[in-house]
């Protein structure tokens, strides 16, 4: 293996990082309010030689911690918020809530932080002895929803970074070749006028029916918007659960994507027009906030082709009969296909980058892609079938597999680190591909007057 003295050092402090990612699992928090592990992982990297600055963008959850100093300057992407809703039990086959608990790591940023944090930490090892370039860990907070990275991004805070190398827990190992989606997700507040609606209707104006007419118009549009765009909504508030009142006020959200933040532009305002329409039919009237924007991800070539040799690399790890019996038991819980039947419940190869296809999800990472060079590496943390954000996920976050793929994940994402300080033609050749796909640059989708909601901290 390339780079082996360096990539040992996670073997060496293997139990260290497990215990981070353990901890992180066992106190969940969810977005803008990981104070437990923003403490933890920056006290690890403070004792280790890095120097770390808090509160970037003025969120008390976000923090960056370097070591090392002068070009290349490169990076690391670390997340570690939870889920509401996911309590689960460690390691066990069926769905069995914690008593008392209601969040969860449904989405493996446990491991991710664990992760992140043993690849620091080799990426040390290798500029100590070398003394040139940098290696920067980003603690991103609210991945879930809270577009965590947009507000970094807003800020330039990724900025004089030369590259990115992150990861997400997954099914398989392979490097992320699939594009996301830009999005934009929009709060419409609909007012009308109260009244009785047995006694006097005809005096009301009702903000609920504007809402329905909204949704309405919605349907009617998805006919006759691009393949790969998406218009999904929520009703937050219907106005109140009594029906002899016409309702004064309604708030409905809509998520709005599309291959890139233009379509997106293109879509949204075809849906403030829905709106307005909705207002006009029923003499309402309304507003509207944004709540967050993703770009979509910009994918990089020669990112993807040197992180894909650096996992091809680095042996993966082998899966113990208990942990194939506890995989195989999950497996049992979800729908897979007769293919996936016959093969092992853990992905044993790493794949070669498949042409990119269309995916309709979308993620902040975009929003780092845009500001520097940055690939991302899918890690076959999870038995092959779980779904993300899933009862099953969370149960395997605390299992023995998850964590040895994760310090694989930590080697991969250090290889791939290591290969480019040691070959700075490629971070050239990143820069350039970079450069080109961003056109005209970055124009981020948050606007100034959108502020993160920060969960303050419990005392
Ligand atoms: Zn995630």
């Amino acid at each position: 293996m390339l780079y082996e003295k360096y990539l040992h050092v996670i073997d060496e402090k293997k139990d260290e990082f497990c215990a981070v990612s353990d901890a992180l699992w066992d106190n969940p928090e969810t977005a803008f309010g990981e104070y437990y592990a923003v403490d933890l992982i920056t006290k690890k990297l403070e004792e280790n030689g890095f120097k770390v600055t808090y509160n970037l963008s003025g969120i008390p959850t976000a923090f960056k911690a370097t070591y090392g100093e002068g070009k290349p300057s490169l990076g690391i992407l670390a997340e570690y918020d939870a889920l509401e809703g996911m309590s689960q039990v460690a390691c066990e086959t069926e769905k069995k809530s914690i008593p008392g608990k209601d969040k969860g790591h449904g989405c493996g940023h446990n491991l991710f932080a664990g992760g992140s944090l043993a690849a620091a930490f080799a990426v040390k090892a290798y500029i100590e002895e070398k003394g040139s370039g940098s290696i920067t860990l980003f603690g991103c907070p609210a991945e879930e929803g809270g577009a965590g990275k947009v507000f970094l991004a807003r800020d330039g805070v990724f900025n004089d970074i030369d590259s990115v190398v992150s990861w997400h827990p997954e099914k398989m190992y392979m490097v992320r070749t699939r594009p996301s989606l830009a999005n934009v997700v929009v709060d419409y507040t609909f007012e009308g006028i109260a009244s009785h609606a047995g006694g006097s209707p005809h005096l009301g104006r009702s903000a609920l029916d504007a809402l329905e007419l909204m949704n309405v118009g919605a349907n009617f549009l998805r006919e006759h918007m691009e393949l790969t765009s998406r218009v999904h909504y929520a009703i937050l508030d219907a106005g109140g659960n009594a029906p002899n009142m016409v309702q004064s006020h309604a708030v409905v959200r809509y998520m709005i994507r599309g291959v890139d933040s233009d379509t997106v532009k293109n879509l949204w305002e075809r849906v403030d027009r829905i709106a307005q329409g909705a207002t006009m039919m029923t003499d309402t009237t309304v507003s509207s906030q944004v709540v967050s924007a993703y770009a979509n991800l910009v994918t990089i070539p020669t990112l993807q082709a040197t992180a894909n040799e650096a996992m091809h690399d680095i042996p993966l790890p082998v899966p113990t009969e208990e942990e194939l019996a506890f995989g195989r038991a999950l497996q049992k819980t979800v729908t897979l296909t007769k293919e996936q039947e016959k093969k092992p419940p853990f992905a044993m190869e790493v794949l070669d980058p498949a042409p990119p296809v269309a995916h309709g999800g979308s993620t902040d990472t975009a929003d780092v892609s845009w500001n520097c060079p940055t690939v991302q590496l899918h890690i076959g943390n999870w038995a092959i079938g779980t779904p993300g954000h899933s009862w099953q996920a969370v149960s395997q976050c605390r299992g023995s597999y998850a964590k040895k793929s994760m310090l694989y994940a930590g080697k991969a994402v250090a290889g791939t680190l290591i290969r480019l300080f040691e070959n700075p033609e490629l971070i050239k050749k990143a820069k350039a591909e970079h450069k080109e796909k961003i056109g005209d640059g970055y124009i981020c989708g948050l606007t100034a007057d959108v502020k993160p909601v920060i969960q303050p901290k419990a005392q």
